[in-house]
């Protein structure tokens, strides 16, 4: 029998799936492409011919294990609770056991991503030559796909002049002299360490001035996403290690970072391979807190505490649910709680707050005609509520809502719920 070790590890999830079709429903990509295999019903099928030995690992058995934006709007939705995430990351990773991965990704996972400092160098390479990245569509057919899918007429974000990890100490005590309340590590992740550095920068000094000690590990790295979802899991093992080993001493590991926040937590979920990483993997689970649930459950923040900057008074905002916040760490409420207690904050529901926006990480490079649809129905929604900002806890979403309201002409400007806190 083949070797299908990470596959045997999900096939009960596989199994469990009783064909109803429910998730037509609510599966973003289905409801664009209208095909059984972008259904979790036709993946988990794919991949239960796989087990059997019955279907090939195929160029096109991974174009469709790829198109999903792993969003779980079918998990949360499925009546036999079928982990389909599971399933779709562990035929990824089954994927690049027997195939390897192509050049451009090993490169770009493990010679830049998996190296902080090399990171933070081709970063700045970048800089200096993002200005030759076209503005408009059907320019660039010659550059290859994820390339083109960079410029395709997409509002890409600017690199910041200078990242956080030279803008911010290793150890930051709280301020006026207090006696710290505890000590939390502040997991910076990709996007705030080199679009956003103004969030962290606010984070910190927030935490700071509430008693907590905070520290920023120069040896942390990459949480390791956009890597083991697209099924590498050996260079994911090696990030968690990393990243385990950067934060063994704090009581906490906070993040502004939705996306950083479910990664580490998830290193339990999706990549033990004995049981000494299971038990690593889920002790580190337990000190990861989103930026949103330590403030409200961890640090208790009170409506009094939290004072709104004076540019956003009077203004009414909108929240939209980031999949990684909302489905995959149950986090709906808190950031709500700290939306509504801020004084002088109109506050408005959006109808489909927790609809995937479309961005799915790397899935909207290789997908972006995709995501654009997906994220008009975003779009539709914003503009229902006339909210003059969109607010939100993940970078990534903020990218792709930032390209999607200008795209459309949208008024709203999108911010990080931390840029709205004095
Ligand atoms: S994944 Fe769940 S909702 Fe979809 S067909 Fe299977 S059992 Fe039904
Ligand atoms: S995770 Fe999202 S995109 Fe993937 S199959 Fe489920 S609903 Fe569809």
């Amino acid at each position: 029998m083949e070797d299908l070790k990470e596959l045997r590890k999900v096939e009960k999830f596989a199994d469990q799936c009783m064909k109803c079709g429910f998730c037509s429903f609510f599966c973003p990509v289905y409801q664009e492409e209208k095909t059984e295999t972008s259904l979790a019903r036709g993946k988990n099928y794919l991949v239960k011919q796989i087990l059997k030995g019955e279907q090939e690992f195929t160029d096109e058995m991974g174009e469709i294990i790829g198109k999903c934006l792993l969003c779980k709007r079918c998990v949360a939705n499925c009546p036999s609770k079928t982990q389909i995430d599971r399933v779709v990351v562990a035929a990824r990773a089954e994927m690049v056991r027997k195939k390897g991965l192509p050049l451009a990704k090993r490169f770009t996972f493990r010679k830049v991503m998996a190296d902080r400092k090399a990171f933070g160098r081709y970063v700045r390479l970048a800089q200096k030559f993002q200005w030759l990245l076209p503005k408009s569509e059907g320019k660039i057919r010659h550059l290859p796909d994820f390339l083109k899918a960079l410029g395709a007429g997409r509002n890409i974000p600017e690199i910041a002049k200078v990242f956080l990890r030279d803008q911010v100490k290793e150890v930051n005590k709280p301020q006026n002299g207090q006696e710290p309340k505890m000590r939390v590590g502040f997991f910076t992740g990709c996007a705030i360490d080199f679009i956003y550095p103004q969030i962290g920068i606010k984070i910190i000094d927030f935490l700071t001035r509430h008693g907590v000690e905070v520290i920023v590990p120069t040896k942390q790295n990459c949480c390791g996403a956009a890597i083991y979802f697209s099924g590498d899991f050996e260079t994911g093992r090696y990030l968690a290690g990393e990243n385990i080993r950067a934060f063994k001493d704090v009581d906490y590991v906070v993040t502004g970072c939705a996306s950083c926040s479910s990664t580490l937590k998830d290193y339990e979920v999706y990549l033990p391979d004995n049981e000494e990483q299971k038990r690593s993997y889920e002790a580190f689970s337990k000190k990861i807190k989103d930026l949103t649930e330590f403030l409200t459950d961890v640090l208790q923040v009170k409506p009094e505490d939290l004072k709104l900057r004076k540019e956003f008074e009077g203004k009414t905002a909108t929240w939209h649910d980031p999949c990684h916040l909302v489905r995959y760490q149950n986090i709906r409420n808190q950031p709500r709680q700290i939306l509504t207690g801020l004084k002088g904050l109109k506050y408005v529901e959006m109808s489909n707050a927790d609809a995937c926006c479309g961005m799915g990480g790397s899935f909207s490079i290789y997908h972006y005609d995709l995501t654009k649809k997906i994220a008009d129905k975003k779009m539709a929604g914003i503009k229902e509520t006339d909210a003059d900002i969109v607010v939100t806890a993940c970078p990534g979403c903020m990218i792709n809502l930032i390209d999607n309201t200008v795209r459309c002409e949208m008024p709203q400007k999108v911010y990080h719920i931390m840029e709205l806190v004095e």
